[in-house]
């Protein structure tokens, strides 16, 4: 008989990607699926980024590098997050791992022990709270509010601060809300915790690029150059760069949590992908225009997306400042039936019901901490994303009650 570790019992598949895969389980049975579940840029990686890989190929850099990273990524993450960023970074305090992800299950692996805490704002994306729970620790959810723009407020955070707090993480733009910290905001969070300086910030800024006017992306490190000393910086290629599949992210910060983290590497993945790698150095010091002109396409979906879904009575839809998700909520629709008599209790019904009846498949906000909500990911094209505003409509003007 199999028997399995204690700790992936406190753990759940990824409620993202499994959604994402059961829409394409379906589209691939020949299903009118419009799959709006998962979080990625629908655009295509720049061809110089791709270039790079194929000349690293050429070259013949198919080997592993050392776990910390290529020399020369290590490098162009410190320029970069010194260029974009004002942080002061070296090369040393680098880490490039197999994606975001990768560095923050690094971290959080590499510190917690049990009965330790973590300060999780909701909603959340779905990985931090089961990492943390995976390395035997105590994800501590603070819940924010659609009224408050999805953001933690100072004295929320001083609340939840206790004595076996190691951890806060901030998301921002964050995933599933899209809400984006001002510099302000994150002033007020640090003024909390220079009281309290055990406790580290894991800033997850892997949607700085995809920011909207008036709406100007901030580090926390940057705002308070006193926390730089206990926060790591998590960014990576994924959505800025349309490179998802390439499986590159990056993390800075103190040295000895650096080398933590590379230690626990060295004993897992060894390194990141070496060409992917290669390709990571184009993207960071190659062209940027992608960035502004994607931007301008992400924006118009979000307009169009957030001015829809406001006209369906019943569903109430912020405007996000960043990140590629609107999180309407839907406790205008609760309580009503489906016209095969289901009737919509909470968010996951609405999903599984609008699913069902539409083929539309985004992801309940059970998944994230804060219901009832659901997520949209507008990264696709302007006729899907109007197609499946249309398919809501309809769904949501069929319920009854
Ligand atoms: N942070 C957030 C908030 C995300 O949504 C994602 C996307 N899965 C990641 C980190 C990690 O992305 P990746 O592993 O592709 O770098
Ligand atoms: N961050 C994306 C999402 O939330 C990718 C899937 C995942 O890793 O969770 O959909």
């Amino acid at each position: 008989m199999l028997t399995l570790s204690q700790a992936l019992e406190r753990i759940r598949p990824s409620p993202t990607v499994a959604i994402t895969a059961e829409a394409r389980r379906l589209a691939a049975e020949g299903r009118d699926i419009i799959a709006l579940s998962a979080g990625e840029p629908d655009f295509d990686t720049p061809d110089h980024v791709k270039a790079a890989a194929h000349a690293a190929i050429d070259r013949g850099e198919t080997k592993y590098t050392s776990p910390e990273g290529l020399p020369e990524l290590r490098r162009a993450v410190a320029d970069k997050f010194r260029r974009e960023n004002g942080l002061d970074v070296a090369p040393s305090q680098v880490v490039v791992s197999t994606g975001g992800k990768q560095v923050l299950f690094n971290a959080l692996i590499a510190t917690l022990n049990p009965g330790d805490e973590v300060i999780v704002p909701a909603p959340y994306w779905v990985s931090y709270p089961d990492i943390v729970a995976l390395a035997g620790a105590l994800p501590v959810i603070v819940p924010t509010t659609a009224e408050a723009g999805f953001k933690l407020a100072p004295d929320a955070l001083a609340a939840a601060i206790g004595p076996r707090t190691r951890w806060l993480i901030l998301n921002s733009p964050g995933n599933p809300s899209g809400a984006g910290y001002a510099a302000a905001e994150l002033a007020a969070l640090a003024e909390v915790l220079l009281a309290h300086p055990d406790v580290w910030v894991l800033s997850d800024d892997i949607y700085e690029h995809i920011a909207y006017p008036p709406y100007r992306f901030a580090t926390i490190a940057a705002v308070e150059p006193r926390l730089a000393g206990r926060t790591l910086v998590l960014n990576g290629v994924s959505k800025g760069y349309a490179m998802t599949g390439w499986r590159i992210g990056f993390g800075a910060g103190p040295e000895p949590l650096v080398r933590a983290m590379v230690k626990l590497q060295s004993q897992s993945t060894t390194s990141a992908c070496t060409i992917s790698q290669w390709a990571a150095v184009a993207a960071l010091e190659g062209p940027q225009a992608h960035i502004a002109e994607r931007g301008a396409a992400f924006r118009r979906r979000r307009d169009m997306v957030v001015a829809r879904l406001n006209a369906i009575e019943g569903i109430a839809c912020p405007v996000p400042e960043g990140a590629f998700y609107v999180y309407p909520s839907v406790a205008g629709l609760l309580g009503r039936r489906t016209p095969d008599g289901e009737r919509i209790a909470t968010d996951t019904d609405f999903v599984r019901a609008l699913l069902a009846a539409t083929g539309v498949a985004v992801v309940p906000g059970e998944a994230f901490g804060l219901a009832p909500h659901f997520r949209i990911s507008y990264a696709a094209s302007d006729a899907t994303l109007a197609e499946a505003c249309d398919r809501i409509a309809g769904f949501c003007a069929r319920l009854q009650g």
